[in-house]
């Protein structure tokens, strides 16, 4: 089968890759389309320590149903699926909490194992999940990005009619917004591009600050009269960004840190205790695939907004190198195979 193949950074082509042989507890898909992330542009620049190579990339992975388990009651050949593609071991401490999102010997298809940007992909069942009818191919891998902002909302303890700071307006940063409006929060997006603010605002949220143009504290003191945000979703990695959440965040605030930063931040952890803080990481998702899905078949999450364009499986590997070199002029790229 034709697959798209990480031979080393900085070397991607269309590569003849084995049929995977399914497992008696998987499905066997015939992939129809797959997102490009972040981290599979992490793995061709060569700075994602997790990727081993040679590798198939991708993990935003949407195909029809091939063969199932013998004992599938639910699942047929021919139904559209989604993959949730973080592999947990079920036995770890994590995983015998429930959050097997963080699973330490978690494997995700096209960091730790083979990706599914590749004709077949064989997945558990336990994590292959029914699309609606509704979606078109090219906008279902879009349900994963979302699931993450999901996991990063809840992480927060977000709850209706409280302000939520969002820094960062890429792609996990837009969904969190648009989540966040889904439980009656008020987004309050913060980024340095104001083209990204203009596209937030054309999702519905009223509050955008460019934190380089204006006074990003005072205006968010402004928005929430006083209070700060009780609950900050930081979506950028960003140092900078980090740090300000401490400001941004009320007392008694919730802080949610789903970008990966890219080396160790300094923090006055005084103010973790003076306002007492609850910072809390956030990783993958548990269990909120369908309910993803759900909102973008039901249009209470515009994905499509965030879509760049979608490239065929040949156009794939210059397309992951040109976003690694002009990371500006996308948001989302998706793959039809
Ligand atoms: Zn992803
Ligand atoms: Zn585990």
């Amino acid at each position: 089968m034709k697959s798209v193949l990480l031979s080393n950074p900085g070397k991607i082509q269309i590569s003849e890759a084995e049929v995977p042989i399914r497992k008696d507890d998987e499905v066997l898909l015939k992939v129809r389309s797959a997102g490009i992330c972040g981290s599979d542009i992490g793995a061709y620049k060569g700075v994602n320590p997790l990727v081993t190579y040679p590798r198939i990339i991708g993990h935003e992975i949407a195909g029809e149903v091939l063969e199932v388990p013998e004992n599938e009651t639910e699942l047929l050949p021919g139904d559209r699926v989604l993959i949730e593609p973080y592999v947990y071991c079920g036995h770890c401490y994590p995983c015998s909490i429930g959050h097997t999102n963080c699973c330490e010997n978690l494997t995700v298809r096209g960091v730790h194992i083979e990706g599914g940007m590749a004709e077949y992909v064989s997945h558990p069942r336990k994590l292959v999940h029914k699309v609606p009818d509704n979606i078109p191919w090219n906008l279902v891998p879009m349900a994963e990005p979302l699931v993450i902002s999901m996991h990063a909302i809840q992480q927060a303890d977000t709850q209706s009619g409280q302000h939520v700071v969002i820094t960062g307006a890429g792609q996990i940063g837009l969904l969190a917004a648009q989540y966040a409006i889904t439980i009656g929060a008020i987004p309050i997006v913060v980024d340095p591009v104001d083209e990204r603010l203009a596209l937030a605002r054309t999702l519905g949220v009223t509050h955008t600050v460019n934190p380089v143009t204006t006074d990003s504290v005072a205006e968010i003191k402004r928005i929430t009269h006083d209070r700060m945000a009780e609950v900050v979703i930081e979506a950028s990695g960003d140092a900078r960004a980090i740090r300000n959440a401490i400001d941004y965040v009320s007392y008694a605030g919730h802080i949610s840190l789903v970008g990966w930063p890219k080396s160790d931040i300094p923090l006055p952890t005084g103010l973790f205790t003076k306002k007492e803080l609850t910072i809390r990481g956030s990783r993958n998702s548990v269990g909120q695939f369908p309910e993803s899905l759900r909102l973008i078949s039901e249009g209470k999450v515009d994905v499509a907004a965030l879509l760049t364009k979608t490239v065929s499986m040949e156009d794939t590997p210059a397309t992951v190198a040109d976003i690694a070199e002009h990371p500006d002029r996308y948001l989302k790229v998706t793959c039809l195979f």
